[in-house]
């Protein structure tokens, strides 16, 4: 390891916060980057509830005993917040005033795209170096392989499957099933490979009821008794009860039931993945700060830490494998 001790550091005391929504690995996160900032002798802000903390000044002096205990934590100690006053120049006026009353020369900001943004902005205005960690649950920021949190979610949605499929067997039962992805269907793939769903149907692909109809009557004729849809919450062929409905209306002997998921995919403690990717970010976050990077986002491609340029991250989106898709429908029948 590079003793960066010996490196005149290019920052002296940094903030940190989580913002927008909370993820599993937050906290891993937010260790990492305190632990690592008072082993290189740097002082470090947490700053409570995103960037509306960075607003009311609602800093407080973190080392390491501060994060005791919280690695195997969800949600997140800092507590998150959606700001709308960060989004006025008044209000990043006042953020950028607070960090000057504190010294902080950096920012670490643990979110997704919009957490990004709004670091992006807060840089070109005011010149505070800014750093991104990607914390969501979706895995659909560019420049990283994984997304913290992402694992766990995705474990949750597949253990939550599982149980539902065993009630669909035992009653000749179609399920859909609809897990988080707003515009990303990373958690609806993948889980629908890990639970065997007859289909999965995700924004990312020009999805159609007939193609869906077609599952079903395949599965049927494949000797079927029971069907699970894995169904992502921003699928655009409609919402999951107009779908079900749509089903109803073709198959009207099928007992159809539907499930959504929602905020349980977000809690419970972190994966053995997410506490590891999280401590590597957290950790190359404030290295990368000390030696001179800004606006970039750290993250974890191919096992390497790298740095992306944030308004890389923020404009492409992570892509889905096409491969995926096609070993989906092969398994399915
Ligand atoms: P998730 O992917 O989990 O939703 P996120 O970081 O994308 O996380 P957002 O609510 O979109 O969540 O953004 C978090 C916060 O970032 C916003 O509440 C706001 O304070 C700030 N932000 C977002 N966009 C902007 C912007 N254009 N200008 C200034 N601040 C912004």
């Amino acid at each position: 390891m590079i003793n960066f001790k010996m490196k005149e550091s290019a920052v002296k005391t940094i903030g940190v916060f989580t913002s927008g929504g909370d993820a599993p690995g937050m906290n891993a996160a937010l260790r990492a980057v305190v632990r690592t900032a008072s082993y290189y002798n740097l002082t470090c802000y947490g700053i409570r509830e995103g960037y509306n903390g960075l607003i009311h000044d609602d800093f407080i002096k973190m080392g390491p005993r501060s994060v005791k205990n919280i690695i195997n934590q969800g949600g997140t100690i800092l507590r998150s917040a959606r700001s709308l006053e960060f989004k006025t120049p008044e209000g990043r006026k006042t953020a950028y005033d607070n960090c000057v009353k504190h010294g902080i020369d950096a920012l670490v900001c643990i979110g997704g795209d919009g957490t990004f943004t709004g670091a992006k902005i807060f840089n070109e205005e005011f010149g505070i170096k800014v750093i991104g960690v990607p914390g969501t649950i979706d895995n659909d920021i560019f420049g990283t392989d994984n997304t913290i949190g992402y694992d766990t979610a995705l474990n949750t949605a597949m253990e939550a499957i599982d149980k539902i499929r065993d009630t669909a067997t035992s009653h000749n039962r179609v399920f859909f099933v609809e897990v988080m992805g707003r515009d990303a269907g990373f958690i609806a793939l993948n889980s629908g490979i890990a639970t065997g769903a007859v289909e999965i149907l995700i924004p990312e692909r020009k999805d159609s009821l007939e193609d869906l109809f077609g599952a079903f009557i395949k599965a049927q004729n494949a000797g079927k008794t029971s069907s699970v849809v894995v169904v992502a919450e921003g699928e655009k062929l409609g919402n999951i009860y107009d779908i079900s409905k749509a089903t109803k209306e073709k198959f009207p002997d099928y007992d159809i039931r539907v499930t959504v998921l929602g905020h349980i995919q977000r809690g419970g403690s972190p994966s053995c993945a997410d506490r590891v990717l999280a401590s590597r970010l957290g950790y190359g976050a404030v290295v990368g700060l000390m030696e001179g990077q800004n606006k970039v986002m750290a993250g974890l491609q191919s096992n390497q830490l790298i740095y992306t340029p944030i308004e890389e991250a923020i404009k492409k989106h992570n892509e889905i494998d096409q491969d995926l898709l096609k070993i989906s429908e092969i398994l399915a029948i």
